[in-house]
């Protein structure tokens, strides 16, 4: 088991992984809000967080990650104001919020395989542990965390001493200097928990609850899931920059104010992508999705490999110039695996091992390999298996795991995602890996 090291936002520093339970390390990463199809700027998070896991895998760390999906709750305003995402989705497609849901899950789902990047061990939708959440609000109620406006139940974040620690947030300082509406809100930095439905029975998603009809807070999802899937303390949790000062500073006050013990041990940010040096916007249409990428001719490994060229705590700027030229470096890449010599290159392996160990260094195993143009096929079987670019296809697959893939494609198409895994996981067994493409699927050795 190697030294893996990782940056922590919480400390500004690169510690050792010092996991709870030394042969499980646990994963929690904030997974998409799935009013609309991911991006690739989430995309970007979601293929960092795949590489971290699968690097800790191949550093011999048994892993078990946990993602959510952010089916309500998540506002257009990071203030507690405006609409539910979810709601907004719904009027744009003339659906229920249910509906869209259902929908952009699959497509999430779709664009995970696309990617080849590993469904995590449990995937859990916020809607799934409504109970689970209503009872965290009344434990910190029970403990006196909380106060009621004519809105919803909000945490009063004056009632921890380190409210903002994440973010290094100077709670007073924010007050004085604060410009906002804050409402019936006692604190700028008081988030909520519980928001009363407006009016009831039209939303398309309510609950009853003991303050009465209404539906989750954002925030408070996660730190329910983490509390029911993992326990009090996660050893890495994971998400985009833009969380942190909100989101992430939300779930360390209402989870540690409940649990009285550290929320994660490790904080891993990533940060953004642009595209053509600015933000991503509906208006520009240029918040490109995985299909649009397809539609351009950029196989999204390609788009993989790009974002592995700038380490995920630097910010990393897409442009078409640049995924095309990921597109040639991955097809030489191909073309090299398949003219590669048997053998085995133990420096290579063991640079291989630093270069993840370091903070995750994949610019630096990236030039390790463009470095070592004789590199052994063994190498570059190592590197597929925490890459995950494709590189190693094989043509020579078995009669009988072609027929899985195919039973396996079969049930994908029907939606049918238990027996899709399960079919999967017998690929896996036999050595082999099922990757999605436009047009169907291919199949590559493990
Ligand atoms: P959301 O669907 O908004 O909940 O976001 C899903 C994930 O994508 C979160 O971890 C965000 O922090 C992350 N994210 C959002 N925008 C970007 C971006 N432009 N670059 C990188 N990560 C992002
Ligand atoms: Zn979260």
């Amino acid at each position: 088991m190697g030294n893996f090291e990782l940056y922590n936002t919480l400390t500004r520093t690169q510690e050792p992984l010092r996991p709870v339970d030394p042969s499980r390390v646990t994963v929690y990463t904030c997974g998409p809000t799935v009013y609309g199809a991911a991006h690739i700027g989430n995309f970007r998070s979601f293929i960092a967080e795949d590489a971290l896991v699968r690097a800790l895998r191949y550093l011999g760390h048994g892993v078990y990650r946990v993602m959510n999906i952010t089916d309500v709750g998540h506002l257009v305003g990071d203030g507690d104001e405006g609409e539910d995402k979810m709601a907004v989705g719904a009027r744009r497609e003339g659906k229920t919020a249910w509906e869209v849901a259902a929908h952009y899950t699959q497509v999430f789902l779709q664009d995970m395989e696309t990617l080849n990047l590993e469904r995590p061990d449990s995937l859990v939708k916020a809607t799934d542990t409504i109970a689970e959440q209503i009872t965290f609000i009344q434990d910190l109620e029970a403990k006196g965390h909380t106060y009621v406006t004519s809105d919803g139940v909000y945490f009063d974040s004056t009632s921890i001493s380190d409210y903002g620690k994440l973010a290094r947030l100077d709670a007073q300082s924010l007050q004085a200097g604060a410009r906002v509406e804050i409402g019936e809100k006692r604190s700028l930095t008081d988030f909520a928990l519980w928001k009363f439905s407006t009016t009831p029975g039209e939303r398309h998603m309510e609950w009853e609850s003991p303050w009465g009809l209404g539906f989750p807070g954002w925030h408070i999802e996660c730190s329910a899931i983490i509390a029911k899937s993992i326990g009090e303390t996660v050893d890495i949790h994971c998400g985009g920059q833009d969380h942190i000062a909100v989101h992430h500073t939300d779930e360390i006050a209402q989870s540690e104010a409940r649990h009285g013990v550290e929320l994660a041990r490790h904080w891993m940010h990533v940060a953004f992508l642009t595209v053509d040096g600015g933000k991503m916007s509906k208006s520009l249409q240029n918040d490109y999705t995985i299909a649009q990428l397809q539609g351009r001719g950029i196989d999204p490994l390609a788009f993989k490999l790009f974002t592995y060229g700038t380490h995920y705590r630097s910010p990393i700027n897409f442009t078409w110039e640049a995924v095309e030229a990921a597109q040639s470096r991955l097809k030489r890449w191909r073309e090299r695996y398949q003219a590669a010599p048997e053998g085995v290159a133990p420096e290579l392996l063991l640079g291989l091992q630093e270069r993840l160990s370091d903070d995750l260094d994949l610019p630096g195993l990236l030039a390790l390999i463009d470095t070592n143009q004789d590199a052994p096929k063994s190498f570059w079987e190592q590197v597929e298996g925490v890459l995950a670019l494709g590189i190693t296809a094989s043509t020579q697959v078995p009669s009988a795991v072609t027929a899985l893939a195919n039973a396996r494609e079969v049930a994908r198409q029907a939606g049918n995602w238990t027996e899709s895994d399960r079919l999967r996981a017998e690929i896996a067994a036999a050595g082999f890996e099922v990757r999605d493409t436009a047009s169907g699927f291919e199949l590559f050795a493990r």
